[in-house]
């Protein structure tokens, strides 16, 4: 019985919205949309910070205090439920269905305002943690905006040389240390704009390091894409 009744099921929940699974839309209803992925919501230009007063090219006091190597940061929600438990499903409940519902939305959202010169390319994943999980979910995102917006992916236009430690539990400076020297471009970025895909930024002190290979390695423009940022 519930094999003949799958493919109903799945075919009815394709068509219905991601978070509360019961509105129809896709990848999620108007409501979801409004509620978790606020396109007005007000951010720092540059780190996609969550600010509270609304204006134009507003930038955080951290990124006037010391400004980042990459140029623009765009985030899709705040990392916080129901999306936090969302992006938890993607990396460890291997609900990779949520990798096309990010990736649609931030197709959706940034299509416009990508320069047709862009390169996408994922932030790769540690090794050790890439051989247990099988997939990258930023590879999988970027996939999906690659797909959509018809822009080239550069899958491995980023390598990672160092393996730190999982950066969860350090403090900010400890999490720069760790990612220093971690990455190299492995592509020619040279006189590009290379978007870097991720899923969760929390800190920046990745991101940051990764722009700062990429503009070594030449790129014009650095401008980060992710789903998530902490609040
Ligand atoms: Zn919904
Ligand atoms: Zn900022």
């Amino acid at each position: 019985m519930f094999r003949a009744i799958t493919p109903t099921l799945r075919r009815w929940f394709a068509h219905r919205c991601a978070v509360c699974s019961i509105a129809p839309g896709a990848p999620v209803c108007a409501g979801c949309a409004a509620d978790f992925f606020p396109a007005d919501a007000v951010r720092c230009a540059q780190c996609a910070l969550r600010l509270a007063r609304a204006g134009d090219a507003v930038v955080c006091g951290r990124c006037l205090r010391e400004t980042p190597r990459y140029d623009a940061t765009f985030a899709l929600a705040d990392y916080a439920p129901p999306v936090d438990g969302m992006v938890i499903a993607l990396k460890f409940g291997h609900r990779l269905e949520l990798a096309r519902v990010f990736g649609e939305l931030l197709a959706e959202r940034m299509g416009e305002r990508l320069p047709r010169d862009t390169l996408l390319a994922p932030v790769p994943l540690a090794f050790e943690r890439h051989a247990e999980r099988g997939f990258n979910q930023a590879r999988e995102i970027a996939r999906i905006v690659a797909r959509r917006l018809a822009l080239p992916l550069a899958a491995d236009a980023l390598a990672r040389v160092k393996h730190g430690v999982p950066q969860e539990r350090l403090t900010l400076a400890a999490r720069r240390r760790n990612v220093r020297g971690a990455f190299a471009a492995r592509a020619d970025v040279r006189g590009r704009t290379v978007v870097v895909v991720d899923d969760v930024m929390t800190s920046g002190a990745t991101l940051d390091e990764v722009a700062a290979v990429l503009k070594r390695a030449g790129a014009a423009r650095v401008l980060n894409l992710v789903v998530a940022r902490t609040p």
